[in-house]
């Protein structure tokens, strides 16, 4: 994908990282799977290897890498059918917040455990009542002395039971008119009293994930935590979730040219009244349907890349490609299954688990329909 942006020195780092995948990764994904969790030994390893947070400064252990890098950790993550593991949502979106928003007390402190894995991070928006919209959130944290008292309950929260430290966004001012405008957001650290990592979640797909309840009962924070200033969570989010649904968006694409790719040698090989599957007519159509589709959402996403790495403002391009594509990465992981048979129903071919893990994409990071409010909205529908 998007071979055009890249160049030889991420071609090795691509190989390099593929290398370190087949070895320490794709083996584990079914005991991942069953346990619902990545042990933080290979977050231990990752980080050693120079995969999380390549874009961190050299000052906090990392080595300034461009986008790219950060792209082709997502697409072989997803290649692989390795997206339970929450390595780009820690890397190249919470770990963000503290190095874009971060006093350098907070950055010093917190990134280079994070290049490192030794501080997972996650970020905790959504709650059982709210979704969608985060100004309804009802997680509180008030003022007392030097300190926020934080009360309130977080839900589906990606790396929610590993995290060392989470991004949360909560109300300092309940009675803001509007009400975004008395969000913020706080660092809670793993170990604070008042804070506490609850039910891991049973999921229909991503189930190697670490998808769980955060509860805060006056927890204090120390008010040196807060990310920014009070009341800025919205202007933070904003700024940041450009890159966040790009990265949802890369692994969506990535992991259905994956999908493609090996029902198009199964069809090839799969025997049925003499003929393979492929050579039926119709399925010959519907596979070409496929992959014109998929090559549409490769051609838009590069494009996309291409202008995120040039500093360009996408947020309505990228609003339409996060809808798009994973509602795409549904209809072709459904067809592939489809293509496969009973076979693809079964658990030991990857197909399965690949429809199922499709199936989140289309809410995480914000869902279709709300994709579709932002672009109205800047459409000045
Ligand atoms: C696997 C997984 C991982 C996640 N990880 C995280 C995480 O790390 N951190 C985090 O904070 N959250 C996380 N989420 C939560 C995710 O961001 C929310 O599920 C998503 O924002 C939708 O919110 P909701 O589930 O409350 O649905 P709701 O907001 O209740 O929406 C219900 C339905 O109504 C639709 N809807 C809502 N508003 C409108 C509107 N204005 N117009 C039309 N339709 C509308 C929605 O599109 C949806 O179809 C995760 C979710 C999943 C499934």
């Amino acid at each position: 994908m998007a071979n055009d942006i890249y160049k030889e020195e991420h071609r090795i780092f691509r190989e390099t990282f593929k290398k370190f995948m087949e070895k320490e990764i794709v083996p584990y994904i079914e005991e991942w799977e069953e346990k619902g969790v990545v042990p933080k030994e290979v977050w231990y390893k990752s980080g050693k290897q120079g995969f999380i947070c390549p874009w961190a400064d050299e000052k906090y252990g990392g080595f300034n890498a461009g986008f790219e890098y950060s792209a082709i950790i997502a697409e072989e993550l997803a290649r692989a059918g390795a997206s339970c593991f929450g390595l780009s949502a820690h890397g190249d979106i919470v770990a963000h917040y503290i190095n874009d928003f971060g006093s350098e007390e907070q950055k010093s402190k917190w990134l280079p455990k994070c290049v490192s894995g030794h501080c997972i991070t996650s970020i905790a928006m959504t709650e059982p009542n709210t979704g969608s919209d985060i100004q309804s959130i009802r997680t509180t944290a008030l003022k007392d002395g030097d300190s926020y008292i934080l009360n309130g309950q977080k839900i589906f929260i990606t790396n929610g039971l590993n995290c060392d430290l989470a991004v949360v966004a909560c109300k300092t001012d309940p009675k803001a008119d509007p009400p975004h405008t008395g969000i913020s957001v706080l660092l809670v650290e793993d170990g604070t009293p008042g804070f506490r990592h609850d039910r891991k979640l049973d999921k229909l797909g991503l189930r190697g994930q670490d998808t769980a309840e955060l509860i805060f009962e006056d927890c204090r924070v120390p008010k040196s935590n807060i990310l920014g200033e009070e009341g800025m969570a919205f202007v933070l989010m904003m700024k940041n979730l450009q890159q966040e649904r790009l990265i949802i968006t890369i692994g969506a694409q990535a992991g259905t040219e994956e999908l493609l790719r090996s029902t198009i040698e199964y069809c090839k090989t799969r025997i049925v009244f003499g003929r393979p599957v492929s050579k039926y007519q119709h399925n010959t159509f519907k596979i070409v349907e496929l992959a014109t589709e998929v090559e549409l959402g490769k051609t838009f996403l590069n494009t996309l890349i291409a202008d995120h790495i040039a500093g360009k403002d996408i947020v309505k391009k990228v609003s339409m490609a996060k809808w798009w594509i994973s509602e795409m990465a549904n209809r072709v992981a459904y067809h592939c299954l489809q293509l496969h048979g009973g076979y693809g129903f079964m658990e030991e071919y990857p197909v399965a688990r690949r429809y199922r893990d499709a199936r989140s994409l289309t809410f995480i990071g914000g869902t279709t329909e709300i994709m579709k409010v932002i672009i109205g909205r800047m459409m000045g529908l």
